[in-house]
């Protein structure tokens, strides 16, 4: 799938923008719905919307997701789950540490051009393995650490020192790097600058459930 995606998002690069699929909602009615979707979840009133046989048979023959989420692959933040929606309805990337290396950046890529998102969401969280792993990494000043710290990297040294708890720190920091280089990546950037795609970043609180969406 991702060789896939990788040609289409070639083919697509070549290819002029205007070639970009009709939005399937706005990127606020899209935000709209996924943070009703958390409110439910969080108080416990879910509604589990479609997960029906009909909702498989209507979506088997095609996919319009309202919105993207990369989001880390910890086993407590499952998109679906935590905003309370179905088959067809998002387009999730799950990498520890919710970091965009390429593969994440053509996903997220062929997700707006070709079905049509126009909100991605980067959903970091609390007491993240990933970032744990990260600061600690960072303390011990170890150089030789493998591709997904060094992704992390930049949050970490970026936020050395300052108050507050470090993990949580490089957490939120985290978040606001990957949405800054999806908004600059090659591939989303236009659609960012037209106005057509938001990329927005919230971190979701393992206790409560809730998201908190973080400000620009
Ligand atoms: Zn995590």
């Amino acid at each position: 799938m991702v060789l896939a995606i990788a040609a289409v998002s070639i083919a697509t690069t070549r290819a002029v923008i205007a070639a970009v699929h009709a939005p399937t909602m706005s990127a606020e009615q899209a935000l709209k719905l996924l943070l009703e979707g958390n409110q439910r979840f969080v108080a416990g009133k879910l509604e589990r919307p479609n997960q029906t046989p009909a909702r498989r048979a209507e979506v088997a023959k095609g996919q319009h997701p309202f919105a993207s989420v990369l989001a880390c692959s910890d086993s407590r933040t499952p998109p679906e789950i935590i905003f309370d929606r179905g088959l067809g309805d998002i387009f999730t990337v799950r990498v520890a540490g919710n970091v965009a290396d390429q593969v994440v950046i053509e996903s997220l890529d062929y997700s707006v051009k070709h079905l049509g998102v126009r909100v991605v969401m980067v959903l970091g969280h609390r007491r993240c393995g990933a970032v744990i792993a990260a600061v600690e990494g960072h303390e011990e000043d170890n150089e030789d650490v493998g591709p997904m710290l060094r992704e992390l990297k930049p949050a970490v040294a970026a936020t050395r020192g300052m108050p507050g708890d470090p993990v949580e720190n490089a957490v939120r920091e985290n978040v606001k790097l990957v949405v800054k280089n999806l908004a600059s990546s090659q591939e989303l950037s236009a659609l960012v600058k037209s106005g057509e795609l938001k990329i927005v970043g919230g971190i979701y609180d393992l206790d409560t459930g809730t998201i908190e969406m973080l400000k620009d």
